[in-house]
């Protein structure tokens, strides 16, 4: 990404001395279709509104900070991501990124199937009506009361990701009388972050089983062996936030390898395999993620053209999105509280949210966007920080932003695409209650996950 270090004729410019910001907007006013869901647009006065409603109005019914999430948006991506794959591969909408009951009905709806890595999120996808067929279990340390659970219920594949959980597995397995159809997660020794990403001979990290030093054939032999397991293939995440197909390349090669040698040692050839999920969205408009046709077609023309080469049949593909169907899907607003400017620096802006609705900038750097949405205005740019109301001087949400600088207390700013990782990760620090979920599509709003209220915080503290 470049960004300039010294914007033109914003308030501040002449003494920044550090930060990593665009230029401003030519156009503050302006909302970059890349980063907004997409009913948002302004109304004749200058609102923001999503599936034809005023932020102001959402503002008034559920309060801020609060997330609204656009359900046909989520619907589209959904269904962009089924048309893109075809009939003959499988998307898994990875439920980590943002689960609730609504959630499951919209996925199985639109036709797609769900990655769980909790009892909990395997709870709330059976109680939504997910078909167990349909639901994948993940995780590096799942418990065997979790696996009983998983087993009970059918689902559809657990992937495997430890020598441990090959044993766990096909044990439980074999008490309820059935063979559960499994995949193996293999380290196949590529990291991928955003637009670059790293080869590397062996992978530190606590996911998986490592392709180096036979590890992941190994897993295999014993897997094979057990006949609680039916081993249907293997499976691969690279990353996340991810654009550069390179990195996929590289697994997909790798992934194909290990079959053609279960092919060589075993004579079968397993009939799957999951490249996982990572693909990156635009938290700014300096992001230019790729679309759900153009990633199915780089996919399968890297897996067919390596099953090709070793004389494999192709197998059925998998992908496991998260991010890049809920994540541009949904904003948070927030109210303007405080406004300090720090002359020389930046001006702070505090909002009635933070760290414990958004932790992703704090945990990973993470960038995203800002934009004045109670009304336009026509007033110079100004450099902010969007800061929350936690104890904390981490606790930012945007680090780097522009907004007019006649913003005032009392003022609605949202952040987009914060569908993803936010109210998932969200937590109570601070005895903060958690912002609701509200699902808006064509002129109606419902909250699908409430607010928390002082009771829910009080209720478990029984001391
Ligand atoms: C997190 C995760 C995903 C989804 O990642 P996104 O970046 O949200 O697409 C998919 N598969 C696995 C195994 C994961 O751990």
């Amino acid at each position: 990404m470049s960004r300039s270090a010294h914007p033109a004729g914003p308030r501040h410019a002449d003494v920044l001395t550090e930060g990593h910001y665009s230029a401003p907007a030519a156009d503050l006013n302006a909302l970059d279709e890349k980063v907004w869901s997409r009913t948002v647009t302004r109304d004749a006065d200058g609102a923001l509104t999503v599936g034809g409603i005023a932020v102001a109005r959402l503002a008034e019914e559920f309060g801020t900070p609060a997330y609204f999430l656009d359900e046909s948006d989520f619907r589209a991506r959904c269904r962009a991501w089924a048309d893109a794959f075809g009939p003959d591969a499988d998307v898994f909408y990875a439920g980590k990124a943002f689960l609730s009951r609504a959630v499951v009905r919209w996925l199985k709806e639109e036709g797609l199937n769900l990655d769980v890595c909790s009892g909990g999120e395997l709870a709330t996808a059976l109680d939504a009506g997910m078909p167990a067929e349909r639901i994948a279990f993940h995780g590096n340390n799942k418990t065997v009361a979790e696996i009983e659970r998983a087993v009970e219920a059918g689902v559809g594949r657990i992937v495997l990701d430890s020598f441990q959980e090959i044993v766990r597995v096909a044990h439980v397995a074999r008490r309820h009388g059935v063979r559960q159809r499994v995949q193996i997660r293999v380290t196949v020794g590529v990291e991928a972050h955003t637009h670059e990403f790293i080869a590397t001979a062996h992978e530190d990290q606590k996911f998986g089983i490592a392709l180096a030093d036979g590890q992941a054939a190994e897993a295999v032999r014993r897997a094979l062996a057990l006949d609680g397991l039916d081993l249907i293939g293997v499976h691969s995440h690279i990353g996340s936030q991810i654009f550069d197909m390179a990195g996929f390349e590289v697994s997909a090669r790798r992934v194909v390898q290990l079959l053609a040698e279960i092919r060589d040692e075993h004579g079968v050839e397993l009939p799957e395999i999951d490249l996982g999920g990572g693909l990156g969205i635009a938290y700014t408009s300096e992001d230019d993620p790729r679309e759900p046709h153009e990633i199915a077609k780089a996919l399968s023309d890297i897996v067919t053209r390596e099953c090709e080469a070793a004389k494999l049949r192709t197998p059925r593909i998998s992908v496991e999105p998260g991010r890049a169907i809920v994540g541009p899907t949904a904003f948070t607003l927030y109210e303007v509280g405080t406004i300090k400017p720090l002359e020389g620096l930046r001006t702070y802006v505090s909002v009635d949210g933070g760290m414990s609705d958004n932790i992703r900038t704090a945990l990973y750097d993470a960038e995203y966007s800002v934009a004045l949405v109670s009304r336009t205005s026509d007033a110079e740019p100004m450099l902010v920080r969007v800061v929350g109301k936690h104890c904390e001087s981490g606790d930012i949400v945007v680090k780097d932003a522009f907004l007019p600088a006649d913003l005032a207390p009392g003022d609605l700013i949202a952040v987009p695409a914060t569908g993803a990782y936010c109210r998932s990760m969200a937590s109570n620090y601070n005895h903060a209650l958690r912002p609701p979920v509200v699902a808006v599509r064509d002129g109606e709003a419902r909250v699908i996950v409430r607010r928390e209220t002082e009771e829910d915080l009080l209720r478990l503290d029984v001391g």
